[in-house]
């Protein structure tokens, strides 16, 4: 009997993505049913489905439980999900599908599964933008009722990702053809839940944190992984190596730094790097929810969720990540709750009279005794050449980064947080 905390769901690592012949057999009748282009998101999604992350997600929500989600994170069948995983397609392509029929799904020539349509639903911009209010919408200044809509679909990527979708959603259970890129491209860092599971169990692992990240590793994520690993058997250190948005660091760089981290400040035994294929949903508080609960499927027991966990811009309060784990709803079956825990700190820093990294629960001092440290920040440092703060990273890491940087032809415009710089901090 595994030690570790069971996948979400109740039913096992539900894993849609066929093998050996069964493959070989879907691919050929892929091959003769009408083929549908899907999102790079929706790609993500099926990959996550193939895998066993998405677990107990056998296929793309229905309009009910996607209400649901949107509403009260459950599922038509009472289990928790936090946010909408939905598949969308054209008008055009929906007017030649109906419920029963078996379609291919493919992205840039690649057929990724093949889905029998149980539901076909039309979703109008009303839809989409209570879907946006109930899922983007946070406490923070820029989601106040009279802000919101008047910038949320320039300044926020999940909004307009989900305000792009097309006229239609389709429901249904999928076969997965292919991983894509991943397993070649991420060799060693891309791993299915299975693998990491057994990773933990070869250790002796059962209380495992795991801490996400989609920037490159710096003083404040090394420290949140060391208080973890001071606490738990062991972390995870779990990067997306999905889509990102424009000046983001690619993932190759990312991974390359985070290992060379580990290299020189970790004992290599108690931290396991790990890539997932997921792009971000931009969805705060609810992304970090969802986050924790396709760790789960991956053994994570603990969720580190620092400061402005999965923020974007100032939409969301800096610790509306960590509060939202107490505000969702719990079930008497365990199989549909969130088991996964969140490991909740502070706000991190490094401060020069405590002489050490610090958090606000710890260090008395003042915010000009601080280095503030934040992604933000470093890429915009880093991008415009200029010169990084003491201890805002460590310097080989900072090689690797002003590798890129030195290599990019297009500069990269960072668009700052008002908490970037330590602003907001009282
Ligand atoms: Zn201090």
């Amino acid at each position: 009997m595994s030690k570790l905390v069971a996948p979400h769901g109740g039913k096992g690592l539900v894993c849609c993505l066929l093998h050996g012949n069964d493959l070989e057999a879907e691919i050929e009748k892929a091959a003769g049913l009408k083929k549908v282009q899907i999102s790079p998101r929706a790609k993500g999604d099926l990959i996550m489905m193939g895998i066993g992350g998405f677990s107990p997600l056998d296929g793309f929500m229905t309009k009910a439980d996607w209400k649901g989600v949107c509403e009260n994170y459950t599922m038509a069948d009472g289990t928790f999900w936090p946010v909408p995983i939905t598949l969308d397609v054209s008008a055009a392509d929906a007017a030649d599908i109906n419920e029963g029929d078996e379609i291919a799904l493919e992205h840039e020539g690649t057929v990724f599964a093949t889905m029998k349509v149980s539901e076909k639903a039309e979703m109008t911009d009303v839809d989409k933008k209570w879907e946006c209010e109930k899922v983007f919408k946070g406490k923070g200044e820029e989601s106040a009722d009279d802000v919101f809509w008047k910038i949320a679909m320039e300044d926020h990527p999940g909004v307009q990702m989900v305000m792009a979708q097309k006229e239609y959603n389709l429901a249904g259970p999928v076969k997965v053809l292919s991983e894509g890129e991943y397993p070649e491209e991420y060799k060693g860092i891309y791993l299915t839940p299975a693998e990491v599971r057994t990773m933990f169990e070869e250790r002796g692992w059962s209380d495992v944190a795991a801490l996400q990240l989609r920037n490159p590793m710096h003083r404040s994520h090394e420290f949140l992984a060391k208080i973890a690993i001071e606490v738990c058997d062991g972390v995870l250190i779990h990067s997306l190596i999905g889509n990102l948005k424009p000046g983001d660091i690619p993932a190759d760089v990312r991974v390359k730094a985070i290992e060379c981290l580990v290299d020189n400040y970790f004992v290599k035994d108690n931290v396991i790097q790990a890539g997932y294929p997921l792009d971000m949903r931009y969805a705060g508080p609810r992304e970090g929810l969802l986050h924790a609960t396709f760790r789960q499927n991956y053994g994570v027991s603990k969720m580190i969720i620092g400061r402005d966990h999965a923020g974007v811009g100032d939409f969301y309060g800096l610790f509306d990540a960590q509060d939202i784990f107490d505000e969702i709803p719990t079930s008497d079956d365990p199989g549909k709750s969130l088991l996964c825990q969140p490991l909740k700190i502070d706000w991190t820093f490094y401060c020069h009279k405590c002489d050490g990294m610090a958090s606000l629960r710890t260090c008395n001092h003042g915010k000009d005794d601080r280095v503030i440290l934040s992604g933000t920040k470093l890429r915009k440092a880093l991008s415009e050449g200029a010169e990084v703060v003491d201890h805002f990273g460590r310097d080989e890491v900072l090689v690797i980064l002003r590798e890129y940087y030195a290599g990019l032809t297009e500069k990269v415009e960072v668009k700052m947080q008002s908490h970037a710089g330590g602003d907001t901090m009282k």
